[in-house]
C-alpha cells in the first residue's frame, strides 16, 4: 500500500503509552491552524487516510474531548496530556497526527500552509477547492 515516496514514521504521545505509524512523505505539507484549540496547543496538522495511520499501543490511555459541532474527536494520553493524533471535522474520514509528536530521524522537514481555522467554513470550503482535483 505504501507510496515510493511514503516513508513510515512513528510518533506517540510524551510518556510513550500512545504509539503510532503513519505513511507520509518525508517531507510533507501540514497545517497550521488558527482555530480556538489549535492556536492553544501549537498543533501541525499532518493529515492522512485512515488506512495509513496504525495505532500500536495505548488505545485503552486515549480520552476524548469534543466540543462545539462535536464532529471533530480530539484524543488526548489521560496520563500525559498530549494531543498526538485525532479526527478532524475537516476530514472525518482521515486521522490528523500532530508533525509535533513525530520521533525525529525519518522527517525531512516540514512545509507549514496556514489553516484560517478560526473562520472555519470558508477554510474548509478553500482547502476543498484545493483538494478537489486529486480526491479518491
Ligand atoms: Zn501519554
Amino acid at each position: 500500500m505504501n507510496e515510493p515516496s511514503h516513508v513510515v514514521h512513528r510518533g506517540g504521545c510524551h510518556c510513550g503509552r500512545i504509539a503510532f505509524e503513519v505513511d507520509a512523505p518525508a517531507h510533507p505539507t501540514v497545517l497550521e491552524c488558527n482555530c480556538s484549540i489549535c492556536r492553544m496547543t501549537g498543533y501541525l496538522h499532518l493529515i492522512v487516510p485512515r488506512e495509513r495511520f496504525r495505532l500500536l499501543q495505548g488505545e485503552g490511555e486515549l480520552a476524548e474531548y469534543r466540543f462545539n459541532t462535536g464532529a471533530a474527536r480530539h484524543y488526548f494520553c489521560r496520563h500525559c496530556g498530549i494531543k498526538s493524533f485525532y479526527v478532524p471535522r475537516s476530514h472525518p474520514d482521515s486521522v490528523s497526527v500532530h508533525a509535533r509528536c513525530l520521533l525525529p530521524g525519518t522527517l525531512a522537514g516540514l512545509d507549514l500552509c496556514p489553516f484560517d481555522g478560526a473562520n472555519w467554513e470558508a477554510a474548509r470550503a478553500a482547502l476543498h477547492a484545493v483538494e478537489e482535483p486529486t480526491a479518491r
